[in-house]
Formats: C-alpha cells, sequence, structure tokens
C-alpha cells in the first residue's frame, strides 16, 4: 500500500521539499481568500474556530471534569492512570518528538509501534502531522511560518494556534519524504480516528474494566482526564519552553531552559539547548538534569531496541556556551566607561601642556597620554602632594613604579581622565597603540566593536618599571 502510494508524490516544490498527495488531509483553492484572512467579527467568529480540535482539547476534558465529579477515583485506577500519563507522554516526546521529528535516533520496528501506538493515546494528531508542524517550527522559529511562534502570544502558542483555523498559504513548508517512507507513520496517519479511539479511550477503560472492574474510572481518569493533562503538558513545549527560563547558548530566538518545564514536559523543558542542538537525543546534557525521554531513549538502546543515538561533541557545545558568554560579557563592558578612544584625542603640543599645568589645570603627562587630574587630586589615595608634584610633568615612571606601582584599577581609573595626545615624537607610538586597540577586530574588539582593555594591558602601563624619574 505504501509504495503504491508513493508513486503519486507530488513534485517537489522549489525549495526541495515535497508532499504526499494521498494523504493530504484536505486540498485549499489557493486562489480563494482563506477565512484567516477576513478580520474576526461578531457574525463570523464561530468560522475562524477550528471546531475539530475545539472538541478534542477544551470540550471532551470539561464533559471529563463534570463526569469525575460523579466518578469515585479508585486507587488502582489513579495508578494506572499516572503510569499510562507517563507511557503516553513518551509516546509524543520520545515517539513523536525526537524519533519521528528529529530523527535523532532509530528504534526497531517494536519499539516503533509502540511509540506510535502511545502516541495516538495522547490525542495531538498524527506522527505525520505533528512532525510536520514541528519540523516547520524548528526551521522558521519566531517568524510568520513557525506555527506555533510565541511572538502571537503565550496563549497562542500553548493552545491559540490549534483552537483557530490556520492559513494553509502561511504554513512553512518542510520535507517529510523520510516519514511517508516509514509504514508505521504512514498505518497511523491513514488511520489515525481509530487508533486514537482505541489507545487514548478504549484500551484504558480495558484494562481498568477487566482488571479491576472499574470501566467508568478507566473511561474518565485514565482516559479522557489523562489526555487532558498529557495534551496540556506536552503543549507547554511551544508555550513555556519559549518564554521562561536561561538562554546559555544562543539569545537570538525565544527558545529557554528551565527545570520547571523540563518537570511538566519529561525532559523537553531544556529547550534553548534543544534548537541548538535539535538532532541531539539528549535534551538536558548534565546528568542531574531532569529528562526522563533521554533516560528512556539509553535504557531501550541498552536492551537492543534503539540504536545509532545522535549527540553533539561537548566540543561543539561549549563553543555555544562560551559565545554566548562572550555576548553578555561584550554587553556588561559596552556598559562601562573606558575612556575616550586614543585617536579620538586631540594633539597638545609639549610647551602648551606646560603652560595650561602652570594657568592652574591639573594636567599629567602619563606614556604620551594626557590626563586631566585636577577633580581627582583631593581623593588621590596617595595622598595630594604627590599628585600635585607630577603635574606639568611626564609621571610615566613615577605613575609605573618609580614612586608607586599603580594598580591595575588605577590605570583604568586613570584612563576616563584622558584629555590628550602629547605631540612630539610619542604620538606616533600612541597611534600606534591605538591601532592595535581599534583595529585587530579578533583580538581587541568585542562582538558589538567596542574596544576591550584587558587586565594589565592600559597603554599607560609600561612593562618594565622606569628608571629615571624625571623623563622631560
Ligand atoms: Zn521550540
Ligand atoms: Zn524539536
Amino acid at each position: 500500500m505504501a509504495s503504491d502510494a508513493q508513486s503519486q508524490q507530488a513534485a517537489p516544490v522549489l525549495d526541495g521539499t515535497k508532499d504526499y498527495k494521498p494523504l493530504r488531509s484536505r486540498e485549499y483553492d489557493l486562489k480563494k481568500p482563506h477565512i484567516t484572512e477576513t478580520p474576526i467579527t461578531w457574525g463570523n467568529w464561530y468560522k475562524h474556530v477550528n471546531w475539530l480540535n475545539t472538541y478534542f482539547i477544551l470540550v471532551v476534558p470539561m464533559m471529563g471534569f463534570v463526569a469525575a465529579y460523579w466518578t469515585p477515583l479508585h486507587l488502582y485506577t489513579a495508578v494506572f492512570a499516572v503510569i499510562y500519563y507517563f507511557n503516553t507522554g513518551l509516546g509524543i516526546t520520545a515517539g513523536y518528538h525526537r524519533l519521528w521529528a528529529h530523527s535523532s535516533y532509530k528504534a526497531t520496528l517494536p519499539l516503533k509501534i509502540y511509540l506510535a501506538a502511545v502516541g495516538a493515546g495522547a490525542v495531538e494528531g498524527s506522527i505525520r502531522w505533528w512532525s510536520h508542524g514541528h519540523r516547520a517550527h524548528h526551521r522558521y522559529t519566531d517568524t510568520e511560518k513557525d506555527p506555533y511562534s510565541v511572538r502571537k502570544g503565550l496563549l497562542y502558542s500553548h493552545i491559540g494556534w490549534m483552537v483557530m483555523k490556520q492559513n494553509p498559504k502561511r504554513k512553512g513548508r518542510t520535507d517529510i519524504t523520510d516519514l511517508n517512507e516509514d509504514p508505521v507513520v504512514v498505518f497511523q496517519h491513514t488511520h489515525f480516528l481509530k487508533c486514537v479511539i482505541a489507545m487514548g479511550l478504549v484500551f484504558p477503560t480495558l484494562v481498568c474494566g477487566l482488571g479491576w472492574g472499574d470501566y467508568l474510572g478507566g473511561f474518565v481518569y485514565a482516559g479522557i482526564l489523562r489526555i487532558f493533562v498529557v495534551q496540556q503538558a506536552t503543549f507547554c513545549v511551544n508555550s513555556l519552553a519559549h518564554w521562561l527560563g536561561d538562554q546559555p547558548f544562543d539569545d537570538r530566538n525565544s527558545p529557554r531552559d528551565h527545570v520547571i518545564t523540563a518537570l511538566v514536559t519529561l525532559g523537553e523543558g531544556y529547550h534553548n539547548f534543544h534548537h541548538e542542538f535539535p538532532s541531539d537525543y539528549r535534551n538536558a546534557i548534565q546528568w542531574w538534569q531532569y529528562d526522563p525521554t533521554k533516560w528512556s531513549i539509553w535504557t531501550w538502546k541498552k536492551l537492543g531496541l534503539a540504536y545509532d543515538l545522535k549527540q553533539f561533541r561537548s566540543n561543539e557545545i561549549e563553543k555555544g556556551r562560551v559565545q554566548q558568554l562572550q555576548k553578555k560579557l561584550d554587553q556588561k563592558r559596552a556598559k562601562l566607561d573606558w575612556g575616550t578612544p586614543l585617536d579620538q584625542l586631540p594633539i597638545i603640543h609639549w610647551d602648551d601642556f606646560v603652560a595650561e599645568a602652570k594657568n592652574g589645570r591639573g594636567l599629567v603627562a602619563i606614556a604620551g597620554v594626557i590626563h586631566d587630574v585636577t577633580d581627582f587630586i583631593k581623593d588621590h589615595p596617595g595622598g595630594k602632594a604627590l599628585i600635585s608634584s607630577a603635574i606639568g610633568k611626564d609621571a610615566t615612571a613615577i605613575f609605573n613604579g618609580g614612586v608607586y606601582l599603580h594598580s591595575n584599577a588605577a590605570h583604568n581609573l586613570l584612563s576616563t581622565m584622558r584629555v590628550g595626545v602629547l605631540r612630539g615624537g610619542c604620538e606616533v607610538e600612541i597611534w600606534k597603540r591605538a591601532q592595535s586597540e581599534n583595529k585587530e577586530v579578533t583580538i581587541v574588539n568585542d562582538s558589538t566593536g567596542q574596544r576591550i582593555v584587558r587586565a594589565g594591558d592600559q597603554v599607560t602601563r609600561t612593562t618594565q618599571p622606569l628608571a629615571s624619574a624625571e623623563a622631560a
């Protein structure tokens, strides 16, 4: 059947993606305006609602809550509901997401059948539909073509995108050729409604009914309400994981890492990592982080059910982490006052420098750079007398150990008092240093183009303490 259908594949479109004619749910007339292109009014709002989805994710759970009021909760049913919750949740996280949407590992046929079955029990659409949307989400994250873009609001990314009709013309295209060739995926897609009823409702009802006579409890708690919890938990990957937490690998898009999201979603909460390394079978990379989906895949590997687990080298992962740290550091650095850049300072003649100092301005020359210390004299930690004695002089040697070997902090502070560069040979050297401060982009400019002045690298610092005190 599958090979028959494969021959009916549509021709590839420009971006190399293909569709699969026999599995398309409905053909749209792309020339006619879609309902989403008309604004919502009191008269047409019901046409904007996707009633089938609304029924499955809102109406049925509401009926379940009402029924629960009259249905006593049997202990065994409660325990089974929790166990089945984990199984159906894994169907989505380990199956739909990490196996089929991202091919982060390979599964043997029995494992595939198990994941497709319990995944259907979570009632979140077929593997094929889900993975198509998820691949579009990764390809077009945060853009118009992202089916659940958090930029359209937290509630939209959580549930709005399913409750409201979507414009098929704006749907991001992705290649799902591999899924169309997977018989388990094709079977589940073509028989999806039967799979949902069997695994979502009939199976849990039968287990509780045949097991301990609690048919009604099985239907209400392990069926309907368990479906509601699994759905809401996995929807959190689209909403909460793009809204709450840190961005240790890249902060240009919305995905974030947070332990709360991980706890809710069977380990899918390390979403910043996941968007950077989507084909890694792990979402959490530290052993102490909560990722039961990863632990399950690892266990299946040990049991011979899963193989070819994909993992990025820690070298690659750490590069991303360091670059993001660097970016944060650069942002911090850019907020600080490092003094006027040397090549923006005026050139001052030695005689003008001396004359101005005589007129009462507290000018000091250090390593060819003139600093105005007038307002600092009273605060000088070494006392007024020492700093005053350097006014109108070249204090390079005094500052660099002739009298006192000034600290890194002192050089930093001094740089904020720069007012000019001394003419007379020195400025050439200063310019050279300014060049190396400004032009060697990779070494001395940060990612925002700001100059980096490393500790001990200030222009006022000379490598050897100078012997003579009165260089001028
Ligand atoms: Zn995401
Ligand atoms: Zn993903």
